[in-house]
């Protein structure tokens, strides 16, 4: 289809928003991308370095079906555009699985999802000693340098220091009116990726997500040190730049942007328990010293993202109850949407494995082209599954 004469207007230049910038190009439409901040990447995408690997389960789920799929999409992009030559990074993520549940569950996901020896097989990990997956094709790579090659690649016109103050619909539903700080764009979508900062846009406030506060530390590269990831609970990625970042503490109620000296101090005592070989090969170290970065991933209720066309609940006919329905034998609610408004959010802990490919199933869909993925993992994903939840529990009046 031709869409050469569309606009879209994508609002956060996170990582979910360069993922929708790229989507959106490989289409050929014009857009515009804002961020209030000033430039791309200051917020959840702004640590210095993040791992790349797949969320799996026991037995196969909707989850790990979504993320193993995400994870070859993401490594499908980082070869089609030379992103190892762009991005720095280091291959290859090792997942411990030194406790028998953790065994138990993560050598069976192998054979439940079928996973190939390219993308993950049983190894040991040298310093620790502990059976563990290792994922080759994983990655320590800089959230920051994949926002700006996605970006790169993507080229929509940037308006930094723009932030978006309000949208509507027009009355036909096929244009959207955004009042930014910057004056008023008319669009034919609008894509919202605003992150944790969700709340401050009304449209989006009954949807179940939360803000999580993170802290992760930057060591500087040790003489010996991994070369590759290694994920134990925490985790330790490999050297990029020359430094290695240790994290991650997550708080769901306290949010506070100060550093909190002690956590840091508790991650380093973690490390050097759960990989010995590793830390005798350092110096001793003074972990309160450490660089902290403090930022917050958003987190949906099921802790799964939320991607997909964005629901009008001003317009839901609330008169529907789901009991009486029941009754009827029949189950079905119609579902009003902002038709031209879609929301990629709550990437939680894997926005970087899981942004790319969520964004490319957004952008299909908002265009009413095939699906990239199966229509019970697509409802497993859109923000519907939120409503109808809540319809079904009476909590929407
Ligand atoms: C401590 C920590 C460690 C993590 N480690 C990893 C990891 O190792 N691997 C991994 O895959 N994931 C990791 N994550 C998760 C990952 O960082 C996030 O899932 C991802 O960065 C979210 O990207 P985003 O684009 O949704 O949000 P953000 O990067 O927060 O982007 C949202 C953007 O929207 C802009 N914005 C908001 N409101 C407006 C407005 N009204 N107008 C204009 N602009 C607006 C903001 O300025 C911001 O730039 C980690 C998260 C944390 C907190």
């Amino acid at each position: 289809m031709d869409h050469q004469e569309k606009i879209a207007v994508v609002v956060g230049a996170g990582i979910a928003g360069a993922s929708i910038c790229l989507a959106l190009n490989k289409r050929n439409i014009k857009t515009i991308l804002l961020d209030s901040d000033t430039g791309p990447a200051k917020h959840a995408s702004g640590n210095p370095i993040g791992v790349v690997y797949p969320f799996l389960t026991k037995h196969k789920t909707t989850e790990s079906e979504f993320s193993l799929a995400a994870f070859q999409y993401f490594l499908s992009i980082w070869d089609k555009f030379h992103l190892k030559n762009l991005v720095p990074h280091a291959d290859g993520i090792f997942f411990l699985m030194d406790t028998k549940e953790s065994y138990d569950r993560y050598s069976n996901a192998i054979i439940s999802n079928q996973i190939q020896n390219h993308t993950a097989k049983e190894s040991i990990e040298p310093f620790s000693g502990s059976p563990s997956l290792f994922f080759p094709e994983g990655k320590s790579v800089s959230p920051v340098d994949l926002t700006k090659q996605i970006l790169t690649l993507s080229n929509p016109l940037t308006k930094y220091s723009c932030k978006l103050l309000s949208w509507k619909e027009e009355d036909n539903e096929s244009k959207v009116l955004c009042q930014t700080s910057e004056g008023e764009i008319e669009c034919d979508y609008l894509f919202l990726t605003q992150g944790y900062q969700f709340a401050n846009d009304p449209h989006l406030e009954w949807l179940p997500l939360r803000k999580v506060r993170g802290q992760i530390v930057k060591i500087p590269e040790q003489k010996q040190t991994n070369t590759y990831g290694i994920l134990y609970g925490d985790y330790i990625t490999a050297a990029i730049d020359g430094y290695q970042v240790l994290g991650a503490t997550f708080d769901e109620f306290k949010l506070e942007e100060e550093p909190r000296p002690e956590e840091s101090e508790s991650m380093w005592k973690e490390l050097l328990t759960r990989l010995p070989n590793l830390s005798s090969l350092w110096e001793p170290q003074n972990p309160r010293l450490f660089a902290t970065r403090v930022s917050y991933r958003t987190q949906s209720q099921d802790r799964h993202p939320i991607v997909g066309k964005l629901p009008n609940i001003s317009k839901l006919d609330l008169s529907v109850k789901y009991q009486n329905l029941l009754r009827n034998a029949d189950k079905k609610m119609n579902i009003p949407y902002y038709e031209s408004v879609g929301i990629l959010n709550g990437l939680g802990s894997r926005g970087l494995t899981h942004a790319l490919y969520s964004a490319e199933i957004l952008v299909s869909s908002m265009l009413e082209e095939t699906s990239p993925i199966s229509e019970t993992t697509f409802k497993s994903l859109k923000p519907d599954r939120f409503l109808i939840r809540m319809w079904k529990r009476d909590q929407l009046t």
